[in-house]
């Protein structure tokens, strides 16, 4: 149906790509339109124009599609004004004021009639040719292809338009976006030369900024980057230019400008430089952005950084100077954060990893009850768990190297500004020798007090044995010579009374001896202190004298012992013996030094000192006691001989008279004159013997050494005691040699003949009496012997000092004087004097002397 026709073919369009860039469509979608008034003719020209191979649109000129197919660009619009040139031409006018059709050429198809005007008429609507009738098929399809590709390179030419357009429309917003970013970027932008002083062609707003020059200060060469670059950081800006424009690679600079105003900034640049088709470097262009302030921030946090260093440093040097031990930890976690070399050093190991407190559990404090510390009960930890200050607590810690030290402990919170526990500090020292010195201290003052309170020294020692336990060792012994030389186990203490069993049973197995190279009889013996820090097995296997004392002493556990003399003026009477025993108590050091010796001495010294001041005070009250004693027997043994020299002499003043009246008897005068010199010699013998002692007390007791035969005084002082020896009953045998010769003070040597047979005779019990010379190589040797009354052990020793006396005054006379005059002569010579003697047995006094001395 005329005007409703369409071709099934879509209309022809410029396709879109999918990058939206447009492409040229296909001519042959480009249809041509045929507009006339038969749908027959249009069908004929449709025909004729089929070898173009091209899509035809046809309509008639009232259709209603006309408007639409016009939209489609027809690539040629032919009109058919064959039946009617004036309809042709209102068709042709009407389709050209359609805006679509504008650039369309139109052709006309005129019939015979057509003239020159009408032609005229033609071309005046706008009509681009015209063909007449008769139609040649052959033009009419060259005019038509002609039209097609015309429309084909007006299609091009306008995709090519549309695509400079939209590439020009692109490029002005690359430049708007571009203007936009240069703009707003935090630094400048620039291009400059290549070589210093780097002019800029090209310099972005934020010059102004970052320099005080506006981008044309710049670009008319008014200045120059280079002259902003500080001097200083000058020639290591170009060195680095330089390498990166010989490697060709970017660059990237900070230094320090100056700005107009004289104000320095650091800047940051990024640079590259531009090649040319030469592989020159043209230009160079990049940013710079003003990095003051970053590098204010950053030298602030250099300098805080140091800051922080420097103090982190004080702290360590703090820290290692302090001289206590100081253990920090992170709250609330207890981890270590630091620590000092002390405490390793009063740990006596490493400080141990902690991270939490339960870690703490791994170090080895215990409680002066010996139980191990909870990791929870550490100071540190408390102070965790209550953010309260821990104050000074004393704790023992058990070290490696077996010893256990005395802690005095503090830990303290520190708070951040917000209040919150963010450390805690421990601080502690070992108080070990302190304590020690104090225990000591202590100990010596009671010690002291108790040895000052009693003059009864065995029980007062027995005490101190006892006080010693545990202060000065597990177990301690006293050791005390007896008069006759053999050792008495005073005392024992022990803090295990099982082994204080086995040291009493170790003493009656094998009881100290003086003779002993090692214990406490060589100790007593020496006087020199025995200390042996480490008691070991091989030891007590060399010290044990059989498998038993062996099994005792290891019975002991002892694993350390100390020996030391009680010694004073001269004598060594006793020694304390101290010993660390295995699993005694908790301790600084299981084995004894020298501090534990000078303890143990100067203990030792007090009560040697106490013991001997007991035995003064004793002595002294001996003293006393002989001085009244003999007080008493030398006033009656002085009185004696005076009572019968006072008869004979009145005896003998009678007999005078009587002789002088002629009745007197010579006999009985001379009897009463001799019995009167005896009384004398009596008298003048007990004189001398003060007169001795006072010149031995003042030593002026002289000798006067002549040739003398020992032999020879016995006999003559033998033979003067023969009367007084018969008279008591006794037989005296005077035996050996006759003749002893040396040199030697005679009277002396009569004195001291004289005193020991008077003895013998006083205490003989009238039995015989033995005396005897013998010669002796270079000495000689006097024994007197008798079976009498004899001497208690406890007195053998003294009945040589001064007053001493072994029998009771209402006995026997004499003043004690006779023996110590008789052994300071025979020292005084040169010789020994000893006695042997059992009560009831008689006594033998035995006298050697060097039979020449000067
Ligand atoms: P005295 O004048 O008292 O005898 P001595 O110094 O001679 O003084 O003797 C001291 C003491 O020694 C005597 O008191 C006596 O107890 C004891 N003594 C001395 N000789 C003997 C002896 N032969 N037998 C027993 N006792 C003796």
């Amino acid at each position: 149906m005329w005007g409703t026709h369409r071709e099934s073919q879509p209309p022809p369009a410029l396709a879109s790509r999918p990058d939206g860039t447009g492409a040229v469509a296909e001519e042959t979608a480009c249809p041509l339109l045929l507009v006339g008034e038969q749908v027959e003719d249009l069908a004929g020209l449709e025909e004729l124009l089929a070898p173009l191979e091209h899509p035809v649109h046809k309509a008639v000129p009232w259709s209603e599609d006309l408007g639409e197919l016009l939209d489609a660009s027809p690539a040629c619009l032919i009109v058919d004004a064959r039946r009617s040139w004036t309809v042709g031409i209102e068709t042709a006018r009407r389709l050209l004021a359609h805006p679509g059709a504008r650039y369309i050429p139109v052709l006309f198809l005129g019939g015979h009639s057509c003239g020159e005007a009408d032609l005229l008429r033609g071309y005046a609507v706008g009509t681009v040719d015209c063909i007449l009738e008769p139609l040649s098929p052959d033009i009419l399809r060259l005019k038509v292809g002609m039209y097609l590709e015309q429309h084909r390179r007006q299609a091009l030419m306008r995709e090519a338009l549309e695509r400079a357009g939209q590439a020009e429309a692109a490029a002005r917003e690359s430049e708007r976006m571009l203007r936009t970013l240069l703009g707003n970027v935090p630094g400048m932008v620039y291009r400059s030369t290549t070589e210093e002083p780097w002019a800029l062609s090209y310099a972005s707003q934020a010059t102004l900024v970052l320099s005080g020059y506006t981008p044309e200060d710049f670009t008319q060469r008014r200045v120059t980057w280079g002259e902003l670059i500080h001097p200083e950081d000058a020639p290591r800006v170009r060195e680095e230019m330089q390498e990166a424009l010989a490697t060709r690679s970017p660059f990237t600079l900070t230094y320090r400008i100056r700005t107009r105003t004289g104000e320095e900034r650091w800047v940051w640049e990024r640079g590259v430089a531009l090649l040319g088709p030469d592989e020159e470097a043209r230009a160079l262009e990049g940013f710079i952005f003003d990095i003051t302030p970053f590098r204010q921030a950053q030298q602030e946090r250099e300098r805080l950084h140091e800051q922080l260093e420097f103090e982190h440093q004080r702290l360590q040097s703090i820290l290692q100077q302090l001289p206590v031990a100081v253990h920090i930890a992170e709250a609330p976690s207890g981890r270590t954060l630091n620590f000092n070399a002390q405490a390793e050093s009063i740990l006596g190991h490493p400080m141990l990893p902690c991270t939490c407190v339960k870690d703490y559990s791994q170090y080895h404090a215990i409680h002066p009850d010996g139980r191990r510390l909870a990791a929870e009960e550490y100071p540190i930890a408390r102070v965790l768990a209550t953010g309260k200050p821990h104050p000074q607590q004393e704790l023992l810690y058990d070290r490696p190297d077996g010893s256990v030290r005395v802690l005095l402990i503090n830990a303290g919170p520190i708070f951040d500004a917000r209040g919150r526990l963010q450390t805690v500090v421990a601080s502690f020292m070992d108080i070990t020798a302190l304590k020690r010195a104090e225990t000591h201290h202590t100990f010596l003052a009671s010690v002291s007090e108790t040895l000052a309170s009693s003059l009864d020294y065995e029980a007062t020692l027995a005490h101190v044995v006892q006080r010693a336990v545990p202060d000065l060792g597990d177990g301690c012994a006293l050791d005390m010579v007896e008069p006759d030389g053999s050792l008495r186990r005073l005392a024992v203490a022990h803090v295990d009374p099982v082994r204080r069993e086995i040291s009493q049973e170790l003493a009656r197995h094998c009881p100290p001896r003086l003779e002993d190279t090692t214990g406490p009889g060589a100790v007593i013996r020496t006087g020199r202190t025995e200390l042996v820090a480490e008691v070991t097995e091989e030891l007590l296997v060399r010290y044990a004298s059989d498998a038993r004392h062996l099994e005792l002493l290891r019975g002991t556990g002892v694993t350390s012992s100390l020996i030391v003399p009680l010694h004073a003026r001269d004598r060594t009477f006793g020694a304390l013996a101290f010993f660390y025993c295995r699993g005694g108590q908790p301790r600084a050091s299981r084995h004894y030094g020298r501090e534990e010796q000078r303890l143990a001495e100067d203990l030792a010294r007090r009560a040697a000192l106490a013991v001997d001041n007991a035995r003064l005070y004793r002595e002294a009250q001996r003293a006393v006691r002989l001085r009244d004693e003999f007080l008493s027997v030398a006033s009656h043994e002085l009185k004696t001989p005076l009572t019968p020299l006072n008869l004979n002499l009145s005896a003998l003043s009678r007999e005078v008279s009587r002789s002088c009246s002629g009745a007197g008897h010579p006999e009985a005068l001379q009897r009463h004159v001799d019995m009167a010199r005896r009384q004398l010699w009596k008298l003048s013998t007990l004189l001398n013997a003060l007169f001795d002692v006072s010149r031995i007390a003042q030593g002026r007791l002289t000798l006067e050494v002549t040739d003398t035969d020992l032999g020879e005084v016995l006999g003559e002082v033998a033979a003067w005691f023969s009367p007084e020896a018969a008279r008591v009953g006794s037989k005296l045998w005077v035996e050996g040699e006759p003749h002893v010769p040396g040199r030697w003070d005679r009277l002396r040597l009569e004195q001291v003949v004289t005193n020991l047979l008077s003895n013998a005779i006083r205490y003989g019990a009238g039995r015989p009496i033995h005396a005897r010379v013998e010669a002796r190589g270079d000495r000689a040797r006097l024994v007197i012997r008798d079976e009498g009354i004899g001497i208690s052990p406890e007195a053998l020793e003294r009945i040589f000092g001064k007053f001493e006396r072994a029998v009771s005054d209402r006995h026997y006379g004499g003043l004690g004087l006779g023996l110590y005059i008789t052994r300071s002569i025979v020292e005084a010579m040169g010789g020994t004097i000893r006695v042997d003697s059992r009560p009831g047995q008689g006594s033998t006094f035995t006298v050697e002397l060097p039979r020449r001395q000067e």
